[in-house]
């Protein structure tokens, strides 16, 4: 007689999956039921989600894999008791859920802040990148596709040159075959191009279409995903995430009222690199109570060896600048969009004609004129805190970096399985749920930690009971979440 239980030691992570979804209120998370009209009932969710999170820390993602797994994983079969889904079933509630991921992360996450193991005091942003379900071959943007018409135009006319010199019919078919093999190919990209235009974007991916090409490395160029995370700097802990964009530029204010608003807070730091420093979403952070700590970018005009623009002094009240001359450079209040930025152009042309700090000054030959973004002030704002904290906004590196590398080279997620955003950040939720729930095996000692998911497990189904007796469905989901935490607080 053997007892599986004794093959899974104590504090294996598969314990401690098991006791993390039995803590999950899976029913409001809005994980999705296959309800067959007839045979057998479906999978519970339970078991699913306990095998994906089981795999995703020991690399097993593809869902053939996990259905071989729970044929021979003693853990998993363990885990999961014994049921052996097929791997099609486990592609499926993976595809079909990416919502419920999404909110068992973001409930894990208001789990752990009122454990009070997030504090949202700092937050830092940072992103990663990861290849996508789409080979570069089949990335393209409006060069690429000119270049591969331009070189079958030029294939084409090299075959017609042919035909005209060639007088056996045999060859005379031949060629006209690779004509119309071309023709085809051109038709192709015509097609493609057609989409591009119609899809208003600069790239097309046509296995995933919400794939873009990203820069992975310096210089090496793939199709892939950019992905934002957001992390707590109390235990380095995930918070949030996205994806969507290729760089981080537009990412730090969409990004940090997230966060904020996820854990209802009324005042956060936030620490990000300077690919997010932008005007516009510093502006916008610092109206909505966040305090940025993002490294300022240089300006432009700094290495071209003519006077540098922290030598014009700003008039902040009368919304001028004075020039190492001493003259005056006004606004005539007008806002032009440059590159889609917002900015007011000051200039003296008079002034300029006739200066003698001219050459060092300017090589324009209307006069120097300065164009100052309407978000200038958030931005001097932001490089003053950046720069009387330096150790403070080295924090960052510390409290995001470390996870990437994580997930990346110690479980692989260097590229994702699943086609389309929302599918990809079902795994990047799975992944941050993995990792969020492995730093607690770091934070707490094993038993200390089965002994708080146990607690959180007895208090969920008590709290479950009850309120299935007294409240209709709609008024539990309502109030579940509230109760929760009120109960998760308790010793
Ligand atoms: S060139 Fe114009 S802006 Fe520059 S120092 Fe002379 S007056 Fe001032």
């Amino acid at each position: 007689m053997i007892s599986f239980d004794e093959f899974v030691k104590q504090d294996s992570w598969a314990r401690i999956v098991d006791l993390f979804v039995a803590c999950l209120p899976i029913d409001t998370l809005g994980f999705k039921y296959e309800h067959a009209s007839q045979g057998r009932p479906p999978y519970a969710t339970t078991d699913l989600l306990k095998l994906l999170l089981y795999g995703y820390k020991n690399h097993l993602r593809s869902s053939r894999k996990l259905a071989h797994a729970c044929q021979v994983n003693m853990e998993v079969i363990w885990l999961i008791k014994g049921l052996k889904p097929s791997a099609r079933k486990i592609a499926y509630f993976r595809k079909n859920n990416s919502k419920a991921f999404k909110q068992a992360f973001r409930y894990f996450v208001l789990m752990l802040k009122d454990m009070e193991l997030i504090d949202g005091q700092t937050i830092a942003i940072d992103s990663f990148k990861i290849r996508a379900q789409n080979a570069l071959k089949n990335n393209f943007n409006q060069k690429k596709i000119d270049r591969h018409i331009k070189y079958i135009d030029d294939k084409i006319n090299e075959y017609l040159n042919q035909l005209e010199q060639e007088d056996e019919l045999d060859k005379q078919e031949k060629i006209k075959h690779k004509i119309e093999y071309q023709n085809n190919k051109k038709l192709n990209y015509i097609n493609i191009e057609k989409k591009l235009i119609e899809s208003k974007q600069t790239q097309i991916s046509l296995s995933d279409p919400d794939a873009r090409s990203v820069v992975l490395h310096r210089n090496i160029i793939n199709v892939g995903y950019c992905i934002q995370a957001g992390c707590d700097s109390k235990h380095n802990l995930f918070i949030n995430n996205d994806t969507g964009t290729v760089n981080d530029t537009n990412a730090l204010s969409p990004m940090a009222l997230d966060a904020k608003k996820l854990l209802k807070l009324k005042q956060m730091n936030v620490l990000t690199d300077k690919g997010y420093t932008t005007g516009k979403h510093i502006d916008i952070c610092t109206k909505n109570n966040i305090t940025t700590f993002s490294s300022p970018k240089a300006h432009s005009s700094q290495n071209n060896g003519l006077y540098d623009m922290q030598i014009f002094k700003y008039n902040q009240l009368q919304d001028y600048y004075t020039c190492p001359a001493n003259k005056l450079l006004k606004t005539n209040g007008t806002i032009y969009n440059k590159n889609k930025h917002k900015v007011k152009h000051y200039k003296n042309r008079q002034a300029c004609k006739n200066c003698d700090l001219r050459a060092q000054c300017t090589t324009n030959k209307n006069g120097r004129f300065i164009e100052r973004s309407i978000y200038q002030e958030a931005l001097e704002n932001n490089k003053k805190r950046v720069d009387s904290n330096p150790d403070y906004y080295r924090l960052r590196q510390q409290v995001t970096e470390h996870q990437f590398g994580t997930l990346k080279r110690q479980w692989g997620f260097t590229f994702t399985l699943m086609k389309g955003k929302e599918n990809v950040l079902s795994e990047v939720n799975l992944m941050m749920m993995v990792y969020n729930l492995r730093r607690l095996m770091s934070i707490f000692t094993p038993n200390e930690l089965k002994n708080k998911l146990k607690a959180l497990d007895r208090h969920i189904l008590k709290l479950y009971k009850l309120f299935l007796d007294f409240t209709t469905h709609y008024l539990f989901k309502s109030n579940f979440l509230i109760v929760n935490s009120l109960i998760i607080k308790l010793p």
